[in-house]
């Protein structure tokens, strides 16, 4: 009688987390058993095998591991990259599972908790973040006030510092319409940065004034918006500003593999 209860009880549980859980993988769609994980074993491995490699602790920009001069690359060394920041970390590259991952965030608030655990992992293994005093989400390009209502780095920055308590800050807000880059594709860095330039301001009564920001966004492709967001930061005073994210797709500078293009001469 007893042991009857307590699976009765477990088969209505079971039922009852059919109705509540996501069954299927949330990368490929695939089904899975009734567990705790978001993805199935293919996806998870494909995951781990793509996350981490080397990159520039500076600039993002991925690099074999002997082309980094103390965890930075020849350009930055030189000071010749275009985006140099404080500090930089990223999940990984912007292809396979990852990239599923993300155009699925884009829309749905779902995967937040998945997405920021990797983000914070990330995080914990480039930086010091007992050195930034706040973390701020890039917020969505549309203004309309109805898409307003679900800003997915907000959300990630979030689920991410949880790990250390950090301190989110939506410091920045759009204050004109920019198209989203994913929906323009196509376009140069430089028609990207003329779009985004002057589009982006401090919120009224944000302080970031001899602050060390690190900037949340889900991915950098050319750096657009995530170096107009530095440029606002900067004349608001911030004191550093750092960047993470997801993942880093592309890149405005020229990439062979194996060979460092700064080390070539230009
Ligand atoms: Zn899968
Ligand atoms: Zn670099």
């Amino acid at each position: 009688m007893g042991m009857r209860a307590t699976s009765l009880i477990s088969r209505a549980g079971m039922m009852l987390a059919d109705l509540i859980l996501p069954r299927t993988c949330a990368a490929c769609g695939a089904s899975i058993d009734l567990s705790d994980k978001d993805l199935c074993e293919t996806c998870a491995r494909q995951l781990a095998a793509g996350a981490g490699g080397s990159y520039c602790r500076t600039c993002g920009e991925d690099r074999g591991e002997h082309l980094l001069h103390d965890g930075r690359c020849t350009r930055c060394v030189l000071g010749k990259s275009l985006r140099r920041f404080h500090g930089f970390a990223r999940v990984g590259k912007y292809d396979g599972v990852l990239k599923s991952l993300i155009l699925r965030f884009k829309t749905s608030f779902v995967l937040d908790r998945l997405l920021g655990d990797l983000l914070a992992s990330a995080i914990l293994g480039m930086m010091d973040v007992r050195a930034v005093d706040c973390w701020v989400p890039i917020p969505s390009h549309w203004t309309r006030r109805v898409s307003t209502l679900y800003q997915p780095t907000d959300l990630l920055a979030r689920a991410a510092v949880r790990a250390w308590g950090g301190r989110v800050e939506p410091v920045l807000k759009m204050s004109g319409i920019v198209r989203p880059f994913h929906m323009q594709p196509g376009l140069s860095a430089k028609e990207r940065a003329e779009q985004i330039r002057g589009k982006m301001q401090m919120r009224r009564a944000a302080d970031v004034q001899g602050l060390h920001i690190c900037l949340i966004d889900d991915v950098m492709t050319t750096g657009a918006t995530i170096g107009e967001a530095s440029r606002v930061l900067r004349d608001a005073g911030a004191a550093a500003i750092s960047v993470a994210v997801l993942a880093r797709a592309g890149g405005n500078e020229p990439v062979h593999p194996g060979v460092d293009p700064a080390g070539k001469a230009a």
